[in-house]
């Protein structure tokens, strides 16, 4: 199995000298446990921040990544900012569908695939969130409501070396209520099959990450799951002692 990734998305937090501070906390943090193996790490900081977290991180094993991206190149598009934009300010990565957009921007499967096919056309790696809400689990429509989002948001070709996939049960994030570690295995193994059964042997290539509320005292067991390729790391991602004992679990 590849490394797994640690991925800390910072959400709307991170005004200047938040944001620089908490950059160079990481970097202490990753410099002080130079020669360990370690998983591999990425920050998604708000859109203003990314140039400066870039410029700070630059020559470092930290990748920036952005929260969001436009499906469109350029042009009259108020407020967006296109993948190559993301790009030109030193981004690797795009979190994209991410249920908070899912929910409050309204953004559809075939929204989140049309933005997949211009990040990844733009050269970033996206990082696509799918995951069922409170009410869809308690009706049993986890399953149904994950293969739906995987077919309707991940285009073809999807599935590289370097594609991700993050399940995110909407119902566990920023609640403090992770998911159970048997829940967690049946999801993955899930998703891994659809993934399969989507991009055929291809889809064993597809990084899994888990997200919702992972924190210092739970990485190492959700780390530890089959099928688990890393975290997708909200509140604990802003508080870089939490972020690095998250790091240190992984494998
Ligand atoms: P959380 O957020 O870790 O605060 O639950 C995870 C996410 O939304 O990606």
């Amino acid at each position: 199995m590849s490394r797994q990734m640690i991925a800390g998305n910072w959400k709307m937090n991170g005004l200047t000298a938040e944001a620089d501070a908490l950059a160079a906390a990481l970097l202490r943090g990753v410099g002080e446990r130079a020669g360990a193996p370690g998983a591999e790490l990425l920050v998604c900081p708000p859109f203003t921040q990314i140039a400066a977290v870039s410029r700070l991180l630059a020559g470092s094993d930290i990748r920036v990544g952005g929260q969001d991206c436009s499906m469109h190149e350029k042009g009259a598009h108020t407020g967006d900012v296109s993948p190559s934009m993301l790009r030109d300010l030193g981004a690797t990565h795009v979190i994209l569908g991410h249920s908070e957009r899912r929910q409050n921007h309204n953004e559809l499967d075939e929204t989140v695939r049309e933005k997949c096919v211009a990040a990844r056309r733009a050269g970033l790696v996206p990082i696509v969130c799918v995951g069922e809400t409170a009410e869809q689990r308690s009706a049993d429509g986890h399953e149904e409501t994950v293969g739906w989002q995987l077919k309707g948001s991940l285009p073809d070709g999807f599935a590289d070396e370097e594609a991700i996939v993050a399940y995110e049960p909407v119902w566990a994030i920023g609640t403090g209520r992770t998911a159970t570690a048997e829940d967690v295995a049946a999801m993955h193994g899930f998703i891994r099959a659809e993934l399969k059964r989507q991009f055929s042997e291809s889809g064993e290539k597809v990084r899994i990450l888990y997200g919702g509320s992972v924190n210092a005292g739970n990485a190492a067991t959700l780390l530890a799951i089959p099928e688990v390729g890393g975290a997708l790391v909200g509140g604990a991602s802003l508080k870089p002692d939490d972020f690095l004992q998250i790091l240190s679990a992984a494998q």
